[in-house]
């Protein structure tokens, strides 16, 4: 079937691009996703098998999920990335809110199975390591609102 006259799904998913500051350091959480093997920002369906979720509690449940770290919103506005993918036939377009997250606890070695493995990387290396444009532009306005608190 063309892709112009396939059903259009929405989805909407919320996550975060953490940071972690130590001395003039920062690094931040990238983490490659188990199934395609991407390189993205930990994030998961909101609300998914939890009734009622806000986005923001999406995001920081996956993020300790995904990345096995505690961490804590430090904007309120949601930096958001839109994409489309076929998903069994079916044309899903998908909206993903990302809040900028700072540190708190934890160790990324406790993330969960849907990620192979996570990682704190340098700003420099999350630009090389990030699979998708999109999340890069977004990182790129992220970590000036870092910049300023450091
Ligand atoms: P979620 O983590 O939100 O539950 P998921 O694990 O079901 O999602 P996605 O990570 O959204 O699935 O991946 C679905 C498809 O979209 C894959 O083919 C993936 O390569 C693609 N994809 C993921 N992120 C992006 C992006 N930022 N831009 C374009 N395509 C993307």
């Amino acid at each position: 079937m063309p892709l112009q006259q396939r059903h259009t799904s929405r989805e909407f998913s919320a996550g975060g691009i953490v940071y972690k500051k130590k001395d003039s350091e920062v690094k931040w959480l990238v983490v490659q996703h188990s199934l395609h093997k991407r390189w993205i920002f930990p994030k998961g369906l909101i609300g998914d098998n939890v009734d009622g979720e806000t986005k923001e509690q999406t995001a920081l449940r996956e993020v300790e999920e995904e990345g096995g770290i505690k961490a804590r919103i430090a904007l309120d506005k949601p930096f958001t990335t839109t994409y489309f993918y076929i998903f069994k036939g079916t044309r899903i377009f998908k909206t993903v809110y990302f809040y900028l997250m700072e540190y708190v606890s934890g160790d990324i070695k406790d993330h969960d199975f849907e990620v192979s493995e996570a990682k704190w990387l340098t700003e420099e290396e999350v630009l090389e390591t990030l699979s998708f444009p999109a999340d890069k532009k977004m990182f790129l306005e992220a970590k000036e609102f870092v910049k300023e608190k450091v």
